[in-house]
């Protein structure tokens, strides 16, 4: 955006102005612009009065109103503050000249709205926190304070100017001052936070997202891709992007910062990028992930960075495996995983803190029987003992840095029980759970009630391998 004056005798400096313009950043651009300007140009004018065209009579901001003459020792306030709009006209039919002029403030509940007049009936504005948008306006007549918070800084304070001027009885004339009349009903709704499409006829094309939303919905509407102006909603908390034609999960969800929830079952997406799992805000804040009736045949190892997801579900997939590294989703609680086609469960799923899993109608051996192959435990190659040193450092690798052969071998390490990453050269075991033992509450995973599954896990040394020979269960416990 580009930043302009013109004055009289021609045009004054062009300042380049990056993102939108608030309160600070406006006083910025008049200190360092217009003000060389009008030294430059006005050189004798000792005064120079800096007048708005927009000196706004009407504002929104959210109002608390409080009564003084309740007795507010040890009672609590009950009062709430609401989305308010004011405003500063004449009375309908009282359009002279001399008329008086009153405040109005019309909330959704009261659109007709109260009337305080103001000329000698304000006693004091305080304005102290003026600049974070707050401001008390104390008046004589009601014996009331209006409590405003939320506004504009930059428009509270000429409102408030405003206000002051006619208090004193001053003339505003130079400003035109409408009838008060109530308020629209998009004045004073609160701004909106929740929104609901579920067809593609509703769907926003010309207009834009509210910006204020906290929740969307946009459901049934054949969604390939996801709209750039959803990422560009710097509140939302909720996404719901179910029944659509999404293929793929991108990166751009890390453009979210208070995203908590994220639905995108019933969609057609068979691959999730790893970097999407890496995104530092979504690490933060994901809590609910929900890929219900997709086609994903593999998960990136990477998931298991998300480290705050307390759901995740991935019923109706056709996953093979779950990661190795599983384990480390130390806040999951609820995991659901039906109707796909695992096999066998990675040894570190035993140290997930689970209430409720879900396995049932996966690809699980009827029969279950425990066994141990020891045959390649034994000193690693070169190439084994730099990408052991690779994971345990977690050195960040991608397909830039390294061959894609090294990327494949790196991302098909195996946990050990210890904690330590290995490959070829470890003893592979297969053992038993119940999945009883895992959680209080769990579904059997096929008919009859069965829910016995087998786990698959690696061991790195020979010392863990004695471990567990001596006991199986000891890390689990
Ligand atoms: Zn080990």
């Amino acid at each position: 955006m580009i930043w302009g004056c013109i004055y009289w005798n021609g045009v004054g400096t062009l300042a380049p102005v990056d993102g939108d313009i608030n309160a600070v950043k406006y006083q910025e651009i008049l200190d360092e612009h217009l003000w060389p300007v009008i030294a430059r140009h006005f050189p004798g004018d000792k005064y120079v009065v800096l007048m708005y065209t927009y000196a706004p009579r009407i504002i929104t901001c959210n109002v608390d109103v409080v009564n003084r003459n309740l007795p507010s020792a040890n009672i609590k306030k009950s009062s709430k503050a609401q989305h308010t709009q004011l405003s500063i006209g004449k009375k309908p039919g009282g359009g002279s000249k001399e008329a008086p002029l009153f405040l109005m403030m019309c909330t959704a509940k009261d659109r007709n709205g109260t009337k305080f007049k103001i000329k000698d009936n304000v006693q004091q504005i305080f304005g102290k926190f003026l600049n974070e948008g707050k401001a008390t306006i104390r008046f004589k007549e009601p014996e009331q304070d209006l409590c405003l918070s939320k506004a504009d800084p930059l428009q509270l304070k000429n409102f408030l100017n405003l206000l002051k001027k006619a208090a004193q009885g001053q003339s505003i004339d130079h400003i035109t001052l409408s009838v008060l009349a109530p308020a629209s009903a998009k004045n004073v709704e609160k701004p909106k936070s929740k929104m609901i499409v579920t067809s593609r006829k509703d769907y926003p094309l010309t207009t834009n997202f509210p910006s204020s939303l906290i929740s969307l919905q946009v459901s049934s509407c054949k969604l390939k891709r996801i709209d750039s102006r959803i990422f560009d909603l710097k509140k939302l908390q909720v996404l719901n992007l179910s029944e659509n034609c999404v293929e793929e999960i991108s990166t751009d969800f890390g453009k979210f910062t208070t995203l908590g929830e994220l639905y995108l079952n019933n969609n057609f997406i068979t691959s999730i990028n790893p970097r999407f799992c890496l995104q530092k805000n979504l690490i933060l804040t994901l809590s609910i992930l929900d890929l219900n009736y997709n086609q994903l045949k593999l998960l990136p190892l990477q998931i298991c960075e998300l480290c705050n997801l307390y759901n995740l579900k991935l019923n109706n997939n056709l996953l093979e495996s779950l990661p190795p590294t599983i384990g480390r989703l130390r806040n999951l609680r609820l995991f659901s995983a039906s109707q796909n086609k695992i096999a066998l469960l990675p040894a570190s799923f035993m140290q997930l803190k689970l209430e409720y899993v879900d396995l049932f109608g996966n690809n699980f051996p009827d029969e279950v029987e425990d066994s141990l192959l020891e045959d390649n435990v034994g000193v690693p190659s070169l190439v084994e003992a730099c990408a052991r040193s690779v994971k345990k450092y977690r050195v960040p690798y991608t397909d830039e840095d390294l061959h894609g052969h090294l990327c494949r071998y790196l991302d098909s390490a195996r946990l050990c029980w210890c904690g330590a990453y290995c490959f070829e050269s470890s003893a592979r075991y297969i053992h038993k759970v119940s999945l009883k033992d895992l959680t209080s509450t769990s579904t059997s995973i096929g008919d009859a009630g069965r829910n016995e599954v087998p786990i698959q896990g690696f061991l790195c040394s020979p010392q863990c391998l004695n471990k567990f020979k001596n006991n199986p269960r000891a890390y689990w416990k």
